[in-house]
């Protein structure tokens, strides 16, 4: 095989573990309902919703947790967190409806992302929160409100563009929100519309995991509460958007061991880690390291509602180095959040079904095809590096022993989706299993629910998209049901 297995085994909380030790179920819902095929696990969700809600108790603060739905398009998730106190954030006219379907109340959802008349009509009528991209938009809205004579809407406005007081350092650039340097005539227009929209606060959301621009935007933010409260507007709350991360993987010496191979194996000092040469952004130049490592930090010590809480205690530097949260709680600001992925952590997984195994070159990784393609699993779109489960179709093979020593041998493999097309990798890295998996076995991909079941999942080539399932624990026994079959009284008891 050539060296040392590199695994990257999955982090696995008990839910998902627990889960995992039933491959008989499984391997029947798959049976029953085809690969690939996701399952949620709603509980879950409330438990992270949880989380969040202590980091915010802890720093005595105030305002909503707004779970943000493009991340998954599950009605499970969105009912059982309906269920609970949680607000949701919806990017689009088909996530609204979906919302309030699922028994959020106005007073619960905020409507961001850029918006069409139809999806700005049914959030004003309906009296959602509207978190406004730009100045073009507010006008687009007062108009309407004004139109149909709809109630004055609560609206939010998105910011980019921060520059932090002092050192130069920029905030990343967004496609989305109005740049702070167009703040007059945005805030000009907010006040030549007050009849029919309420500024109640500022936002912004970053794609990024640097923890330095996120608190230069949320400084930003400030600054810009009180420019609006010196001309007598009254917003009290500020939006921080998401993307407080998820750990993917349970050790993190793994990854730096991983991430310390492929280095050299780009620069041809090992044997090759991935299916034809490919760097993830590395590349070498004749002796020479090049590029940036393109790679979702998998192992994140720091992530989700750990994530907030540093947010939180970073020192605001326009502010006397106070910690961002006491500038909030001296204001008695609502803090506003909208995670995603972070809120999905350990809510779902991918099964696929191995349907070939067999031998590439001599000695090399074995070509496994799942049926599944990447965009089903896109955990190497989102450059997420995680290994999948085994779950093998007979329970006993491999542990009576005899004869069966070299199947529980760890195995190079890459792994191939069901289309009929030479990119249709499900990872472009070598996967390292701990052993050798067999046609009718199950690859479970642990914590797919943020992003990586359903964002991108497409029909082609008239491949089914997965299914979904819920599933629940009620005492020792795992429970399911689809997706759309999943409310919360569905549970015998209701959800807890
Ligand atoms: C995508 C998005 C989020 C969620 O981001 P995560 O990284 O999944 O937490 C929140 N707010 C807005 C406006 C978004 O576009």
């Amino acid at each position: 095989m050539g060296g040392q297995p590199l695994f990257l085994e999955p982090r696995l909380e008990s839910r998902l573990h627990s889960l995992l030790n039933e491959p008989g179920l499984l391997h029947t819902l798959t049976d029953g309902l085809g690969s690939p095929l996701n399952v949620v696990v709603p509980d879950q969700l409330a438990d992270n919703l949880q989380q969040f809600r202590s980091v915010y108790g802890s720093h005595h603060l105030s305002g909503q947790v707004y779970f943000a739905h493009k991340a998954n398009r599950s009605s499970a998730l969105l009912r059982r967190l309906a269920a609970t106190d949680a607000g949701v954030d919806v990017a689009s006219l088909g996530e609204l409806q979906h919302a309030l379907g699922a028994g959020f109340t106005p007073d619960r959802i905020t409507a961001t992302g850029p918006k069409n008349p139809e999806f700005l009509w049914l959030a004003a009528r309906t009296s959602v929160t509207v978190n406004l991209d730009t100045r073009g938009e507010l006008e687009q809205l007062a108009t309407l409100v004004r139109k149909h004579a709809l109630p004055r809407t609560r609206i939010l406005l998105r910011l980019s563009g921060f520059e932090a007081s002092g050192v130069r350092v920029l905030s990343r650039r967004s496609r989305f929100g109005t740049d702070v340097g167009e703040l007059e005539p945005l805030l000009e227009a907010v006040e030549r519309h007050g009849d029919v929209v309420d500024l109640v606060g500022v936002a912004y959301h970053l794609d990024t995991t640097s923890l330095t621009e996120k608190a230069t935007a949320l400084e930003g933010c400030l600054r810009v509460l009180e420019e609006c409260r010196s001309r007598g507007l009254r917003p009290r709350a500020v939006d921080l958007g998401g993307g407080f991360g998820t750990n993917y993987l349970a050790d993190g010496g793994q990854w730096d061991r991983y991430t310390t191979e492929l280095t050299e194996a780009v620069l041809g000092t090992r044997p090759p880690l991935t299916y034809g040469g490919h760097g993830y952004g590395l590349r070498n130049d004749a002796g020479t390291l090049r590029g940036t490592l393109g790679l979702y930090p998998a192992h994140r010590p720091v992530a989700g509602a750990h994530y907030l809480d540093e947010l939180l205690t970073h020192p605001a530097a326009s502010f006397g180095g106070r910690p961002l949260a006491a500038q909030l709680l001296e204001h008695l600001y609502d803090l506003h959040t909208e995670p995603g992925r972070a809120l999905l952590d350990q809510c779902g997984l991918t099964l696929t079904k191995v349907l070939e195994v067999r031998a590439q070159e001599a000695g090399g990784p074995l070509a496994v095809r799942l049926a599944a393609k990447a965009d089903d699993v896109a955990l190497e779109e989102h450059g997420v590096l995680m290994d999948p489960v085994v779950l093998p179709r007979t329970t006993t093979r491999g542990a009576a022993g005899v004869g069966t020593e070299t199947r529980t041998e760890p195995v190079a493999v890459h792994l191939f989706g069901n289309l009929c097309l030479e990119s249709d990798l499900i990872t472009r890295r070598t996967v390292f299993l701990p052993r050798r998996p067999e046609a009718g076995d199950l690859l479970a991909f642990a914590n797919t629910a943020g992003y990586c079941m359903d964002f991108h999942a497409t029909r082609a080539q008239h491949q089914p998209v997965a299914r979904k399932a819920a599933a629940w624990q009620e005492g020792d026994a795992w429970r399911w049901c689809l997706d759309d079959q999943y409310w919360p009284t569905t549970p015998v008891g209701g959800a807890q």
